[in-house]
């Protein structure tokens, strides 16, 4: 797969902090130090991992990460949002004509990948958009470049362009154009000229075939797997020639994916395309966001957020156990769980799932009915706080008053306060019983 080496570093030096409740500095620093080494590994290009590193500290730090209540998920938020951006943000379509046909020059070097690309895009652009796109051949200086797309062509049943090697590359990509707009195709794509390497007469070439038909993409297809090297010649080529956007070959054997992801932040020229295999349906457009959630591996980080959630409800448990525990339980309490309860589904099924509840004593006196809930609300809203700090001072004409701003009778206020007692009785009794079996981790 694509970015196997590196989503796996990835996700490892994230691990850490994902089972975190609470995040200190140090351990991001510690974090970024693992996911910087990550990157260097997988060749991405050092200055990019340098502003990278940065970007994402800065942000984890302003965005007070430390004290939210769920720090682990929010530092792999900003991560995923950085390699987001890193990747080009947004995800950046094909530029086309206002009238047609669009003109699409396909540059890169020899065995990049260029001529299988080439149809391959014919055939997205067919088979996705309902395209008639012609392909024209005009690299006349590799020995069976224009058989090869000749060949495409007639598998794909996709027309090609040729006027053989002995006319000049500007001239076929011209008369391709003019064969376009009479034959109604909407798409030229121009299969150029490679090299071996970046050369002037190579540049010089392509310049004038860009001044000839003024395309309206670019596109550098480079091989991935080059590494540092693809994103040095798409700044060669973009210095030069000026391209529009990149697209990336044989991403399904790249197991690092340093071009990738330095390309888009050394070039400013967004990928479009990925090349995902040899077969001609093998190219996808390129989206940011899908490809960092790939990497960084996001169904991971969606049960984080979860975990993360449970936490922090782990957090009050333990502090409603102490607080049962020493008879400390308040009425606030009771409406926070009350609320908590709430969103949680029907009463009778938690009490079901409660540890040791179906043997307690008393707790059918407690099976509250969801409409009930209502009511009891507005009972203890209508306490004071002193009152619901400390149930015992409720006498009967702070009762009757209650019972009056609740809109309540007394008997009703009389029960609620009861069952309380009882609640408190019961939770201290189950809470010595759970810390026989184990520690914390009683929740309701
Ligand atoms: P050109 O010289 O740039 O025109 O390169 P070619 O189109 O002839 O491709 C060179 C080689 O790369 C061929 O063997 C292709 O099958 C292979 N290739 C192209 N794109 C991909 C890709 O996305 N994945 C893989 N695995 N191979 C590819």
């Amino acid at each position: 797969m694509a970015f196997e080496g590196l989503a796996e570093r990835l996700q490892g030096s994230m691990k850490k902090i994902k089972g975190k409740g609470k995040v200190s500095e140090q351990d991001v620093k510690e974090m970024m130090r693992e996911v910087r080494l990550a990157l260097l590994e997988a060749d991405v290009n050092f200055k990019v991992v340098k502003q990278f590193v940065k970007d994402v500290r800065e942000r984890a730090v302003e965005q007070e990460v430390m004290e939210s209540l769920t720090p682990g998920q929010q530092v792999i938020k900003v991560v995923n949002e950085e390699l987001t951006q890193l990747l080009g943000g947004e995800q950046s379509k094909l530029n086309t004509a206002q009238k047609p046909p669009t003109v699409v020059m396909m540059v890169g070097l020899q065995g990049a990948g260029k001529t299988t690309t080439t149809g391959k895009l014919a055939l997205h652009l067919r088979k996705k958009h309902n395209r008639k796109p012609l392909m024209a051949a005009a690299d006349i200086y590799r020995p069976a470049a224009i058989k090869q797309l000749e060949t495409l062509g007639k598998q794909l049943n996709m027309p090609v362009f040729s006027m053989g090697d002995q006319v000049s590359p500007v001239e076929i990509a011209q008369k391709a154009v003019e064969q376009a707009k009479e034959e109604h195709h909407d798409y030229v794509l121009i299969d150029t000229a490679g090299r071996l390497h970046v050369d002037e007469n190579l540049m010089g070439e392509l310049s004038d075939i860009k001044e000839a038909t003024k395309p309206d993409e670019i596109l550098l297809v480079v091989d991935s797997m080059t590494g540092q090297d693809a994103v040095n010649v798409a700044e060669s080529f973009d210095e030069q020639l000026g391209i529009t956007g990149v697209i990336m070959t044989k991403l399904d054997a790249d197991t690092r994916g340093g071009a990738a992801i330095s390309v888009k932040a050394v070039t400013g020229k967004p990928i479009k395309f990925a090349g995902m295999g040899e077969k001609s349906d093998a190219l996808e457009p390129f989206h940011p966001e899908r490809m960092a959630s790939r990497i960084l591996g996001m169904g991971d980080v969606l049960s984080l957020i979860e975990k993360a959630q449970t936490n922090v409800d782990e957090d009050k448990a333990r502090e409603l156990e102490r607080k049962m525990r020493t008879n400390e339980l308040t009425f606030d309490d009771f409406l926070d769980q009350l609320a908590q309860v709430k969103d949680m589904g029907p009463i009778d099924e938690l009490l079901q799932m409660m540890p040791g509840a179906n043997k307690m004593k008393g707790m059918k006196n407690l099976q509250v009915d969801d409409k009930q809930i209502a009511h009891i609300e507005a009972i203890v809203k209508s306490m004071t706080k002193e009152e619901r700090d400390n149930p015992s001072v409720l006498n009967a004409s702070r009762k009757r008053r209650i019972a009056q701003g609740s809109g309540r009778n007394i008997q009703e206020v009389n029960r609620l306060i009861k069952q309380f007692e009882e609640m408190k009785k019961m939770m201290k009794q189950m809470t010595g019983m759970q810390k026989g079996k184990k520690k914390g981790g009683f929740k309701m």
